[in-house]
C-alpha cells in the first residue's frame, strides 16, 4: 500500500527525532511492502521565521490531502513573546481544529526495564510494568466553551452535547476491546450537570460492549487512586480539562518524557501523532534528545489510522528489545554511558523484524 503522509517536523528538537521516525518507517515500508511517502511542512516557530504565521494555508491544505500528519514538536524562547494568535502552539490547535481531531489518545507506558525512573514504590508496579491508555476529548468542554471578563469578573463556561461524549466514549470502548476490556469513566457528577450528562451518555455506550467492564469515578479520586495503585486502570476516558491534568499526572508514573507518544484522531482515519514532550530547545541539535516518543508514535500512527497491527507490534518490540540489550539516550541513562539521537533510531531499525 501507498501511505501520504504530512510532517511537520517543527522547531528544536522536532527536526532530530523526525529523522529517526522517518527511518523507522522506512525500514517498516521495506519489511512489510508499503511505501510511506513524506510531504515535509512548515509550522510553528520554523513558520513564524519562514513565512509570519504559525499555521500557513499549504500545511493545513497538505495535512487535509493526506493519510495522516507526524508531528515533531513546536515552539521555544525565540517566540515566546509574541502575543495570542502568532504563538507557535496556535498550529496545534489550528491543525486539531481543521482536522477534526476530537480524540486525545495517550499511552502512560513504564517499560520494566525503566522502572528505576518511576517515583512509585517497587511494590506499587511490580515486575510487569504499567500501561494505561488516557482517552481524552479534545475539542469540546471548558477550553471551548463561551469565556469574557466583566469588571472584576471572569468566567468560562463548561459544555458537552450528547454527541460529543458519545463519540468519545466509543472510541474510549472500541481502544478497550484492543486491550485489556476495562474501561474507567473520569468525570465530576457530584456537582456537575455536564458530568451528568457525560455519565448517562457513557452508561448508553457502554450497552454495546458487553464484554468490557466499566467504573465512573470522580475526578479528584482519579487523581488520587493514580498514585495510589495506578494498577487499577487500563482505558481512561475523560473530558478536555480533567484529560490534560490526568494525562499529565499517568505520564510522570513513568518518569520519561522522551518516551511517550500521542495520537489525535477524528471520525475518519486521519490522526495526528506526536511525541507528548515539547521542542526542548535546550538540547536542540546536538544529537542527544531521546526519539523513542516519536518512534512510538510511528507505531500508533501504524496502529489506529492504518490498522497495521503487525507493523505497530514490530516497532514496540524493537523499541523493547533495544531497551532490553541496555541502550539508553541520555534523558533515560540514570548517570550510565549514553548513546546519541541517531544511534538510538539505527538501533531500533536494527531490531526491526
Ligand atoms: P512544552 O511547553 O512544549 O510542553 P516544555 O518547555 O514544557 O515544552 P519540553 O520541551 O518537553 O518542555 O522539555 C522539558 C525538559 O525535558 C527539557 O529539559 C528537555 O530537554 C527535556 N526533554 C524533552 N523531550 C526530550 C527528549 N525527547 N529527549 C530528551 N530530553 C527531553
Ligand atoms: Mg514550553
Amino acid at each position: 500500500m501507498n501511505y501520504k503522509l504530512a510532517v511537520i517536523p517543527g522547531d528544536g528538537i522536532g527536526p532530530d527525532i523526525i529523522r529517526e521516525a522517518k527511518k523507522v518507517l522506512n525500514k517498516v515500508g521495506e519489511i512489510y511492502g508499503h511505501n510511506f511517502e513524506y510531504t515535509d511542512l512548515l509550522a510553528g516557530g520554523a513558520a513564524l521565521d519562514a513565512e509570519g504565521i504559525p499555521l500557513p494555508q499549504k500545511t493545513m491544505d497538505v495535512c487535509k490531502e493526506s493519510d495522516s500528519v507526524l508531528l515533531g514538536a513546536v515552539g521555544g524562547p525565540k517566540w515566546d513573546n509574541l502575543d495570542g494568535k502568532m504563538r507557535p502552539e496556535q498550529a496545534l490547535l489550528g491543525l486539531r481544529r481543521g482536522l477534526g481531531l476530537f480524540a486525545n489518545l495517550r499511552p502512560a507506558v513504564l517499560f520494566n526495564e525503566l522502572k528505576a525512573a518511576c517515583p512509585l514504590k517497587d511494590e506499587i508496579i511490580g515486575d510487569d510494568g504499567l500501561d494505561i491508555m488516557c482517552v481524552r476529548e479534545l475539542t469540546g468542554g471548558i477550553y471551548f466553551g463561551k469565556r469574557g471578563t466583566e469588571g472584576t469578573k471572569a468566567f468560562d463556561t463548561l459544555e458537552y452535547s450528547e454527541e460529543e461524549v458519545r463519540r468519545i466514549a466509543i472510541r474510549a470502548f472500541d481502544i478497550a476491546m484492543k486491550r485489556n476490556k476495562k474501561v474507567t469513566s473520569v468525570d465530576k457528577a457530584n456537582i456537575l450537570d455536564s458530568s451528568r450528562l457525560w455519565r448517562k451518555v457513557v452508561d448508553e455506550v457502554a450497552k454495546d460492549y458487553p464484554e468490557v467492564s466499566y467504573e465512573h469515578m470522580y475526578v479528584d479520586n482519579a487523581a488520587m487512586q493514580l498514585i495510589r495503585y495506578p494498577k487499577q486502570f487500563d482505558v481512561i476516558l475523560t473530558g478536555n480539562m480533567f484529560g490534560d491534568i490526568l494525562s499529565d499526572e499517568a505520564s510522570m508514573i513513568t518518569g520519561s518524557i522522551g518516551m511517550l507518544p500521542s495520537a489525535s484522531l477524528g471520525e475518519t482515519g486521519k490522526g495526528m501523532y506526536e511525541p507528548i514532550h515539547g521542542s526542548a530547545p535546550d538540547i536542540a541539535g546536538q544529537n542527544i534528545a531521546n526519539p523513542i516518543a516519536t518512534i512510538l508514535s510511528v507505531s500508533m500512527m501504524l496502529r489506529y489510522s492504518f490498522n497495521l497491527e503487525k507493523e505497530a507490534d514490530a516497532v514496540e518490540n524493537a523499541v523493547k528489545l533495544v531497551l532490553e540489550k541496555g541502550y539508553r539516550t541520555k534523558d533515560i541513562c540514570a548517570g550510565a554511558p549514553s548513546i546519541g539521537t541517531d544511534e538510538m533510531g539505527d538501533l531500533i531499525v536494527k531490531e526491526l523484524k
